[in-house]
């Protein structure tokens, strides 16, 4: 009896450790493929800006010969465009390297959220001003304080209506509510964009992880570093952020505790 409950036990860690093992080489495996696809990702999103405003450069260098406004400021205009991107993605990567040594140490204060948020949708609207975006923000009747990180804070809320812009395509509408309570500042950000599958809704949160399944946002180029950034600096805030998503469209639901005078 003592022989057969020692084999059944033998037999029970052998399996477990098996399955440990598998899953361990999995998410290897799966963190590699991720990586790999972030070389392709990055090495396009650096080389077309880089391509595109050296052609405009040409193109500039052509028409001022020709003196012709118009195809002139067309062609500035497309560069500066260029090096914003550039210097998005540089900056990225400049963050994820911060916060993989550690080296992100929040600089906090009394941030007021509506400012923040009014700020980075200003920016937007007058950036998406010839796609057609619609950009709705609703403030909230309270005042909305955290104790937090303005650099660091604008930056999240950047990344996710950046990208409930990109998704969406053309005819984007995004709807960003603030709601405070003494406790608590809620930020919801929504957009009628192709949504999120269930079993991808964790995933976006993982460094590299992209959807690669959905044809819709085949084409919208990305690193997968975003919502990653996000989600630490969030943690890092004492706050928590999760996405909804059931067929179209998603909402990206942020919680930072309110600050507190004591
Ligand atoms: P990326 O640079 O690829 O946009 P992110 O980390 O910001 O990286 O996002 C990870 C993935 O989550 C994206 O590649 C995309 O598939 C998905 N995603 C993020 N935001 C949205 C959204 N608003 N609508 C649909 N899919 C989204």
């Amino acid at each position: 009896r003592y022989y057969l409950i020692s084999s059944f036990l033998m037999l029970l860690l052998t399996g477990l450790a098996f399955y440990f093992l598998f899953r361990v080489m999995r998410s290897q495996r799966l963190y590699t493929q991720a990586r790999l696809a972030f070389t392709g990702n990055m090495t396009h999103e650096l080389k077309t800006p880089v391509a595109i405003i050296d052609a405009a450069l040409d193109a500039i260098t052509r028409y001022q010969l020709t003196h012709d406004p118009v195809k002139l400021e067309n062609y500035i205009d497309i560069s500066k465009t260029e090096l914003q991107r550039l210097n998005q993605m540089i900056d990225k990567v400049l963050n994820l390297e911060q916060l993989d040594n550690g080296g992100i140490r929040l600089q906090p204060e009394l941030y007021d959220v509506q400012q923040g948020l009014e700020s980075v949708v200003n920016a937007m609207r007058l950036r998406n001003e010839k796609q057609g975006a619609i950009i709705n923000y609703l403030p909230s009747a309270e005042p909305c304080f955290v104790d937090g990180d303005p650099v660091h804070l604008t930056n999240v809320f950047y990344n996710i209506i950046d990208n409930a812009l990109k998704y969406s395509g053309d005819n984007a509408i995004i709807t960003i509510t603030c709601n405070c309570s003494h406790q608590d500042v809620r930020i919801s950000i929504a957009d009628n964009g192709p949504g999120i599958q269930k079993i991808h809704q964790e995933r976006i949160f993982e460094r590299f992880f992209r959807v690669t399944d959905n044809p819709d946002i085949h084409n919208v180029k990305g690193s997968g570093l975003g919502l990653y950034y996000v989600r630490q600096i969030v943690n890092l805030h004492k706050g928590t952020i999760s996405v909804h998503s059931s067929g179209q469209g998603s909402t990206f639901i942020i919680d930072l505790p309110a600050y507190n005078e004591v």
